[in-house]
């Protein structure tokens, strides 16, 4: 194995869904929905296989996809891509990120990031040969936040990127209009690009802070930001891995000529799908977002009965809870140890940090699951 990629193991996903299967556990682990999507996209799909879909849909996605996308950016964010040549359909936001970074950075470019961040971003930035800068997000009054310094200070004259994900997994936290305004100045001012990775642009609930707002959108960003998104969050289908990747026809070009050679293509019958589930009545949009509004508050709630602090989510289907009260002082012995204790899988945020030190102490659940299951998960966590 190539030095670059020696420091990384199995993703930790993995690692905790496989710990959930060998002890009968309730995964509150890995993030993914244990219902399915609108049933109007699922019928789509095996109208598609069966009407004989199954060849090698063209490049940058089916042309029906590409516009579906580029009529919901204008729907939802006021944001204009021509679906010819400013759109590419990518095998989840987990190429698209890795095809943009690759696209974008030379060995020894640095990537400005937020930590804790999604596992796939250090191991992207690692196979480019790029350097990561860290800008961490620390608990303060029961919010997650950055120091504006701390952000400036991680910009230099080797700054290729911004790497942005908001709403944040595994934060929840949604950026503010003030703290997009101080990233977007930042990138012009060093002449830097914005990735940026907005798969739960449509769970941030009625209480946060801020609606979710594209940093695209903010003046002079359009021009130097790559703009992901996926169907497997908004539409519960995570296994299908379809992605895309909005921005101006340079850039995109130049994330295309990566991705050609990593999947070539993704699959065929699925695009049209994503593109009727992409065209959903607003209704479906909203109720999916209330829908999982009450499934966190169920989840807070219990946890919260259970001893745990914990910091309430403005966006995404994961909470964090800090494990002090509970008496725990590491988050990854406390969850190696909770399926033996409770029969409960979940993931400790540190592992998300460079600086460990700031997540030490926190763990985070999913609450994308059935009611049955939440209860299920807090009753056996209230016997700890
Ligand atoms: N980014 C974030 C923040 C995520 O939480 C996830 C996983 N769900 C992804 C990217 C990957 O998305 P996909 O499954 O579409 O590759
Ligand atoms: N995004 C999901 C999470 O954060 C899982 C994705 C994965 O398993 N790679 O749990």
């Amino acid at each position: 194995l190539v030095a670059r990629m020696r420091p990384f193991g199995t993703t930790i996903f993995a690692e905790m869904s496989a710990l959930a299967v060998r002890t009968g556990s309730v995964n509150l682990g890995q993030g993914f929905p244990d219902t399915d999507g609108p049933t109007a996209m699922l019928d789509a799909a095996a109208a598609a296989i069966h009407a004989g879909r199954n060849q090698y849909p063209p490049g940058p996605g089916i042309p029906e996809l590409r516009a579906a996308i580029s009529a919901h950016q204008r729907a939802f964010w006021g944001l204009e891509y021509d679906p010819d040549g400013e759109i590419l359909v990518t095998a989840g936001a987990t190429e698209a990120i890795a095809a943009s970074i690759l696209a974008l950075c030379e060995p020894g470019d640095e990537v400005v990031c937020f930590e804790p961040y999604y596992d796939s971003y250090a191991a992207s930035i690692a196979l480019a040969g790029a350097v990561r800068r860290p800008v961490t997000l620390r608990v303060d009054n029961g919010r997650y936040a950055f120091d504006p310094a701390e952000l400036r200070a991680a910009f230099g004259p080797r700054t290729r990127l911004v790497l942005l994900n908001s709403p944040h997994n595994p934060a929840g936290k949604v950026f503010t209009a003030a703290e997009l305004a101080q990233i977007a100045e930042l990138c012009v001012e060093f002449d830097a690009f914005a990735v940026t990775d907005e798969v739960y642009e449509h769970l941030v609930f009625s209480d946060a802070a801020a609606p979710h707002v594209p940093l695209a959108g903010l003046p002079g960003m359009r021009e130097r930001t790559l703009q992901i998104s996926s169907a497997g969050k908004t539409f519960s289908c995570t296994g299908w891995k379809i992605g895309w990747v909005c921005g101006t026809r340079t850039m995109v070009s130049a994330v295309t000529r990566v991705k050609q050679f990593l999947t070539y293509v993704n699959a065929g019958p699925l695009q049209p799908a994503v593109a009727v589930a992409l065209d959903s009545p607003t209704s479906y949009y909203q109720e999916f977002r209330d829908d999982l509004q009450r499934k966190r508050d169920r989840l807070c709630k219990g946890l919260t009965e259970a001893g745990f602090a914990v910091l309430q989510p403005e966006g995404t289907y994961f909470v964090t809870a800090d494990i002090t009260p509970l008496g725990g002082t590491d988050g990854v012995e406390f969850c190696l140890s909770l399926p033996e204790r409770c029969g409960v899988v979940a993931v400790p945020t540190q592992v998300f940090y460079d600086d460990v030190a700031a997540g030490r102490r926190l763990v985070r659940f999913a609450f994308c699951k059935r009611d049955e299951v939440l209860d299920e998960a807090v009753a056996r966590l209230q016997r700890l």
